[in-house]
């Protein structure tokens, strides 16, 4: 397969069928997606192109891959949430802002919980503080300048909830355990003080477990369970195997997200997950039937400050932004698994791929 045909197969939610990548409708404009070069990232910059936006990706590489977008249609600004200056010039003239980027997992916060707070915190405030900016220059009409209010869709997690009883719901005050929850509940206050100060339109999004393609640098459950099978290793579980997660395919999460930027919805908490909760032990029991696999499943020692049953309820988003999600797992973990066999193809005959990041 050529990686042109590759790139426009891997920009829906179904594999199989070939996905074009014409806009489909006039879209909300120009959206800057950070992080974008990520997991989540790469597969929302195609869901907005499809839908008619035009789409600039600030992102560090820090851990996303540039290579992700290759061939696609977007600005790319290889760069810092924490550089004020590059924020700026990325939020000017933006239409709506989905901040992705972060330090994204709890090893890494405990780690560096320093680090954690910096990206996760200071970034967020940095990218609110440019579209405060950006509103007050529409606000100047002595300038005669027309600028737009950018709308901002921060992505969060349960991380925040913490100790907090499952279902995880929106009005739960938060209990976090880690700093990674503690550092993503201090997005998710500053993005609700951006609206109730200065009335901009941000909404938080908690999103649930999320898998599916682009995901090959990712170490969250479904890729590393995936990747361990296909190198020949054995799946290691982390602790008995009991802990539960709320798994959403990631096209599902960019259809809520893409609803949020479009809704006049402002200064609100959603939960988005499936409200479906799942067991490590029978996700890896799910992987091996996807992948049609005899491996065997070993346990290792539990994760530090790792939350233990994790769903949500999703009343709210069900209600307000009339989302549903649609992909059940076995129906996400083949187009998912699907996604992993053409990548490696796609490795193994652009064997520059891998490099391209370093270009940048
Ligand atoms: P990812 O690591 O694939 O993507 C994060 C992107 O941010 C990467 O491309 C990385 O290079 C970039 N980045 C990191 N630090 C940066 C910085 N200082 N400046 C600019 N870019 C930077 O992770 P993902 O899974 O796509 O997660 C995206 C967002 O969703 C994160 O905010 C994460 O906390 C949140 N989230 C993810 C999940 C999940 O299951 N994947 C669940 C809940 C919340």
């Amino acid at each position: 397969m050529k990686k042109r045909d590759f790139h426009e197969k891997a920009a829906g939610a179904r594999p199989k069928e070939r996905v074009d990548l014409r806009p489909d409708g006039p879209g909300l404009g120009r959206i800057l997606v950070t992080g974008g070069a990520g997991f989540i990232g790469a597969n929302l910059v195609r869901f907005l192109l499809k839908h008619g936006n035009q789409v600039t990706v600030l992102d560090s590489l820090a851990s996303g891959r540039r290579e992700y977008l290759d061939g696609l249609p977007v600005e790319f600004i290889h760069g810092d949430i924490l550089d004020w200056t590059t924020v700026q010039r990325a939020v000017a003239g933006k239409h709506g802002v989905v901040h992705l980027a972060a330090q994204t997992g709890v090893p890494g916060s405990l780690q560096d919980p320093r680090k954690d707070c910096e990206i996760n915190v200071l970034g967020t405030l940095l990218l609110l503080e440019a579209c405060r900016a950006e509103k007050d220059q529409a606000a100047d009409e002595a300038n005669g300048w027309h600028r737009h209010i950018p709308r901002f869709v921060f992505a969060s997690s349960n991380a925040p909830l913490g100790r907090q009883a499952p279902p995880a719901t929106e009005d739960k005050a938060p209990l976090p355990i880690s700093p990674y929850g503690a550092s993503k509940l201090a997005g998710e206050a500053y993005c609700l003080a951006y609206h109730g100060s200065w009335g901009l339109g941000t909404v938080v999004l908690r999103f649930g477990n999320v898998y599916g393609p682009f995901s090959d640098h990712k170490g969250s459950v479904v890729a590393k369970f995936l990747k361990d099978i296909s190198a020949g290793n054995k799946i290691v579980v982390d602790g008995d195997g009991q802990q539960t997660r709320d798994l959403i395919y990631v096209g599902d999460l960019c259809r809520a997200i893409l609803l949020a930027l479009e809704s006049e919805v402002s200064g609100e908490v959603f939960q988005v997950a499936t409200g479906i909760e799942t067991t490590i032990r029978k996700l890896a029991a799910l992987v091996k039937e996807t992948i049609r696999s005899d491996t065997a499943v070993t346990h290792g020692p539990a994760r530090q400050a790792d939350i233990r049953k994790n769903y949500s309820e999703i009343k709210k988003i069900r209600r307000i932004l009339a989302w549903e999600p649609e992909v059940d797992l076995r129906r996400g973990l083949r187009m998912t698994l699907e996604w992993f066999e053409e990548w490696r193809d796609t490795q193994a005959q652009w064997p520059r791929a891998a490099s391209v990041a370093a270009e940048t």
